[in-house]
């Protein structure tokens, strides 16, 4: 199914955001992990393209495998690293011609070693570029792009950054991701700023749930995360027990989508981290039952 017709009213677009393994042994157990969760009949299953290009094909395999086990579309992540234009054309043909049907169009992050995004020769600098290559010259894929709530940590202020935001729609974005936040009220406040400067496609709200505290430190310090300290306190107090902290953060998710549904989210877009027992946790909690 294209993004474009996921966000119908009435109905509710789950998707699941999974990254290569690195190991045969890592691609039986993702496979085991999405059996399960296929359940829930996602709207889509998306996987990351690895940073600095280190999965150009890979990303593609496996969201075509996807399709064909589970039958639920799958959208194939792209970045703008290292690439040239003809490199970017190349590999959405290549995609497209495996059957992808959408895209999550990214300028991705510098590579190692370089502090600031620079453009590749002959490539793009923003996402916004790869979005308006694909909507001219790919017209039948549908694009998703990356918000970020509480700003990208290379704008220079959240303003900026939604300014940047809105040129993604306007090339043709059909739906906005977010990156991962733990503060519901940075995510209205988001929306209401993306309602003011009259951008119109879903919003849709990125989840990654609490299992295991070190991990989620590492990676909210990269994104610049707002991290709650109540919560932070919380997982503090159970740092040798990964039992206790995958019981609090998925507590904590469960309550975080309860509030964002009740405030009407269009979909809710799960980072994953490749496992299906937290997903599960929430999805249960939550009764969620997918569309018939
Ligand atoms: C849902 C989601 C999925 C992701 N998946 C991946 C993945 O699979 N692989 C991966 O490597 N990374 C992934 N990322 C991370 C992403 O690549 C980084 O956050 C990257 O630093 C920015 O990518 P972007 O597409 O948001 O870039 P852009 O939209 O280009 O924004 C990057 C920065 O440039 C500014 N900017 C944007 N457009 C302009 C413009 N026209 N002029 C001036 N400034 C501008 C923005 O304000 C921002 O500060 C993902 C992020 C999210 C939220």
């Amino acid at each position: 199914m294209r993004i474009s017709e996921i966000y119908r009213p009435g109905t509710f677009g789950l998707s699941i955001e999974i990254f290569p393994p690195k190991t045969t042994d890592g691609d039986v157990a993702l496979f085991e992990n999405l059996a399960r969760l296929v359940k829930y009949q996602p709207a889509f299953i998306s996987c990351t393209y690895g940073a600095g290009g280190s999965t150009r094909t890979r990303t593609v395999e496996l969201c075509a495998e996807i399709q064909k086990r589970f039958q639920i579309a799958a959208t194939a992540h792209f970045t703008c690293v290292g690439s040239t234009s003809s490199d970017l054309r190349e590999w959405l043909s290549y995609a497209q011609n495996q059957g992808i049907s959408n895209i999550m169009a990214l300028r991705g992050d510098p590579p190692q070693g370089q502090e600031q995004f620079v453009r590749p020769e002959g490539g793009f600098l923003h996402a916004n570029e790869l979005v308006s290559l694909i909507r001219a010259e790919f017209p039948e894929l549908g694009i998703g792009v990356a918000g970020y709530p509480e700003k990208h940590p290379g704008a220079p202020d959240l303003a900026t950054d939604m300014a940047n935001l809105q040129r993604k729609v306007a090339a043709g974005a059909d739906a906005i991701y977010t990156q991962l936040f733990y503060v519901n009220e940075n995510f209205y406040r988001f929306r209401d700023e993306c309602a003011a400067l009259g951008i119109q496609v879903p919003i849709v709200p990125g989840i990654m749930p609490i299992t295991e505290f070190a991990r989620i430190k590492r990676i909210t310090a990269m994104c610049q995360t707002v991290f709650p300290h109540d919560l932070a306190s919380r997982l503090e107090a159970v740092q040798d027990d990964k039992d206790a902290q995958f019981e609090i953060g998925v507590e904590f998710a469960i309550e975080q989508c309860r509030q964002l549904i009740e405030a009407g989210v269009p979909g809710i877009h799960f980072y994953a981290l490749n496992k299906s027992n937290a997903c599960e946790t929430i999805l249960d909690a939550l009764n969620y039952a997918p569309a018939q």
